[in-house]
């Protein structure tokens, strides 16, 4: 994929980017090596300072980085407005919190006695230089997720961002330069997939973390494997929302609409899957399909746009691939099916939803990476369980019940890294984020994401 700014509203390319070349790679590992030596020994208080700057910097430049991001991959502004802000929210939040949730952790007395210790504790120190290999659906919160907790333990970062991102992957870059952080503490580097295996392999690398697509994630941790390299993969996602008979109906179907349409449709932990008990399955798929087809598709940097285009050709053709094989297979589309003829420049599709889904259809196992819901009727709540984890993914899941045994149940049964009841999945930096299955493993945000790349150190005294 050429790296390159190519607006999706219109598909025209607006500016290209040369890769760098391997002499500017050597030398941006050097500096990211030789400035954690450096960076892994500042103390809590000087890291916060420069994460609470770049926050501010961030907070000043909202407005034009999130017409960059729209620009970059099609969201809408007022989308990329909200991103830039939760992404200032979680670099305080971590500025804050770090040193507490990295503070050294005394082993019980008896146990180091019994240890043959007069004391012991856990030390968390940083593990070196990261690379980051990260996607375009949320281009500055994907990246701040994982520096603001990195660089807070004593990491330096290598941001490897997609091709299509190239301006946002630069002000990245530059912001934490301008924040004040030492020189190679956090560097963007502009380059291809087929760059990251030799970056990875280099022995001044560390860890690598990806956000990504499950054939990337596959390669990524391959290589780490064969180096021995710690690695933490955030996948795909194909996340089931439940509604159950005693589920307020009409709030579920309205919060249905925001977790499938978020960014376009295409978030990880997007609603996807809509398995809703017969008792209620046409009330709610009424209102469902009703706003879904009411939802105001446009310019996504016109202020009033609910979802703008896909962020590529190629993502718009994999969805109508989905769809149409769907359709082919018996599947009904109770609005959308295609893309709207209003908007013939730019790579545009319908909100859709589709029903009479059976397990054949190729749309009942993959990825819906776009504005399309498929919605399931199930009998009972064994079967909504059933449904709802017969899926390669793992990542997050929505219930929709007032009735706390069946709470309980899917919270034991689920699987899935999160439940979420009567609400939409949503990241936040105090809960850790992350899936099991096929949408990968560890997890970021919160204590647990921060542990992910220390070194988990016991200190025994004798
Ligand atoms: P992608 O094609 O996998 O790209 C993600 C990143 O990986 C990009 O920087 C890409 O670089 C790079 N990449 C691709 N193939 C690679 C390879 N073989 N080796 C090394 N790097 C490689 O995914 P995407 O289309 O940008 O994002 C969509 C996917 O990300 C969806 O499946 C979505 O669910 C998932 N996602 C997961 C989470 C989560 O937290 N679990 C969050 C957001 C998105 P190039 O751009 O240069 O190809």
């Amino acid at each position: 994929m050429p790296i390159a700014t190519v607006n999706p509203a219109t598909g025209e390319t607006l500016k290209t980017f040369e890769p760098l070349g391997p002499e500017t790679i050597e030398s941006r590992l050097a500096a990211a090596h030789e400035a954690f030596r450096q960076y892994r020994t500042t103390g809590f208080g000087e890291r916060a300072l420069l994460l609470k700057k770049a926050a501010l910097l961030l907070e000043k430049d909202q407005e034009d980085i999130a017409r960059t991001m729209t620009t970059e991959m099609g969201k809408p502004v007022t989308a990329a407005r909200a991103e830039a802000a939760k992404c200032v929210k979680a670099m305080r939040w971590y500025a804050d919190h770090a040193e507490e949730l990295l503070a050294d952790e005394p082993v019980a007395d008896a146990e180091a006695k019994d240890s043959g210790a007069a004391r012991a504790h856990v030390h968390y120190r940083p593990l070196g230089v990261v690379l980051a290999v990260m996607p375009w659906n949320f281009p500055l919160w994907q990246v701040v997720r994982f520096a603001a907790p990195a660089l807070m333990a004593g990491n330096t970062g290598l941001l490897k961002h997609a091709s299509n991102v190239p301006q946002t992957a630069l002000y990245l870059g530059d912001l934490f330069h301008r924040a004040g952080y030492p020189e190679g503490c956090f560097q963007t580097l502009l380059i291809g997939a087929g760059a990251v295996e030799g970056v990875l392999r280099d022995p001044r690398v560390a860890a690598a973390t990806l956000t990504g697509s499950e054939p990337a994630g596959r390669s990524v941790a391959s290589v780490a494997g064969d180096e021995v390299k710690k690695t933490v993969l955030e996948l795909g996602g194909s996340d089931p929302f439940v509604v159950m008979p005693s589920a307020d109906v009409d709030k579920a179907a309205r919060t249905a609409v925001t977790a499938r349409v978020q960014n376009n449709g295409q978030s990880c932990i997007a609603a996807k899957r809509f398995i809703v008990h017969e008792d209620v399955y046409d009330a709610f798929t009424e209102r469902f399909t009703a706003r879904m087809e009411g939802l105001t598709v446009g310019d996504p940097l016109d202020e009033s746009t609910e979802v703008g285009p896909l962020a590529s050709e190629q993502g718009r053709g994999d969805l109508e691939e989905l769809v149409d094989d769907a359709v082919r297979l018996g599947a009904q589309a109770l609005c959308g099916g295609g893309r709207p003829a209003d908007h013939p420049h730019g790579w545009f599709y319908l909100p859709t939803v589709l029903t009479g889904i059976t397990p054949e259809m190729r749309i009942h196992r993959e990825e819906t990476f776009g504005p399309v819901a498929t919605v399931y009727r199930v009998a009972d709540l064994d079967e909504a369980v059933q449904v709802a984890n017969d899926s390669p993914f793992g990542l997050s899941s929505n219930v929709w019940t007032r009735d706390e045994s069946e709470v309980a149940r899917f919270v034991r049964d689920l699987e899935a890294g999160g439940v979420f009841v009567n609400g939409m999945t949503a990241s936040h930096p105090a809960m850790p984020f992350g899936g099991v299955k096929r949408s990968g493993y560890g997890r970021e945000l919160s204590g647990h994401g921060i542990k992910e790349f220390c070194n988990t150190t016991t200190v025994w005294r004798g």
